[in-house]
């Protein structure tokens, strides 16, 4: 867990992110060049600065290279974003995480110095289409390009079958590691063990065979 955080530009990005972050315990700064936009958060977070970060002495005097991350929440200034993501690198702060609102805007961050890159519209696009698509869809994590952790809730052809007759491994590429039960969680399922529906099966897998194990 970060302690010290700063963010740059207090967007709808920016600010649930800083608020997300100070609730849960991290000492956040909020820059933006808005005076509304820092003193709406001056209670909330721990220090607010209105300044423009894309001048080198702000970002200096700021102090931000003793951050254990910096973060530069800003999309549609393309030009900003990287010259921020430039000084905060040339200046040698550990950490940056950069938003970008394109593919090419990712790739020149990345060029330029930025540890991370995050897209969070696309993101959550992408996130909302699998939801809407497979109504049974609780969670997935990307593993890889290829690979996904997902939770899905047991209906149809799952329930009633031993995990050793739906051989999802062999059918689908897919193993379940955990299932919940209610309130219990079981995270060493036996091949004996009979799905009830409602359960929520917990499986890991190439994206390929998931897809096909969702839709059926
Ligand atoms: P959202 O998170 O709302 O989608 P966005 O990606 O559209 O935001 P912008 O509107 O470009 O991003 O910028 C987010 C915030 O960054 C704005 O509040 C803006 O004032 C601030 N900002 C833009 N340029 C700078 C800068 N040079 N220095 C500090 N803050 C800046």
């Amino acid at each position: 867990m970060p302690k010290d955080v700063a963010i740059i530009g207090l967007g709808r990005f920016g600010t649930s992110l800083a608020k997300t972050l100070q609730q849960m315990g991290a000492n956040v700064m909020g820059i933006d060049l808005h005076e509304e936009r820092v003193n709406g958060l001056a209670n909330v977070l721990t220090q607010v600065v209105q300044a423009d970060a894309t001048d080198e002495h702000v970002v200096k005097e700021l102090g931000l290279r003793n951050c254990d991350t910096v973060v530069v929440a800003i999309g549609s200034n393309v030009s900003a974003s990287l010259l921020i993501t430039v000084m905060l690198k040339d200046i040698g702060v550990k950490n940056i995480i950069s938003k970008a609102s394109s593919d090419l805007h990712g790739r020149a961050l990345k060029l330029v110095g930025a540890d991370r890159v995050v897209f969070p519209e696309r993101d959550m696009g992408v996130r909302i289409a699998k939801y809407l698509v497979s109504p049974n869809l609780l969670e997935y994590i990307e593993l890889s390009r290829e690979h996904s952790i997902i939770e899905v809730t047991a209906a149809g052809f799952l329930v009633g079958k031993t995990l050793r007759q739906l051989d999802l491994r062999n059918r689908y590429d897919a193993n379940v590691i955990a299932y919940r039960r209610g309130n219990r969680m079981n995270l060493a399922p036996r091949a004996d063990d009979t799905i009830e529906e409602g359960d929520v099966l917990v499986l890991v897998g190439r994206n390929e065979g998931l897809d096909k194990l969702q839709s059926k």
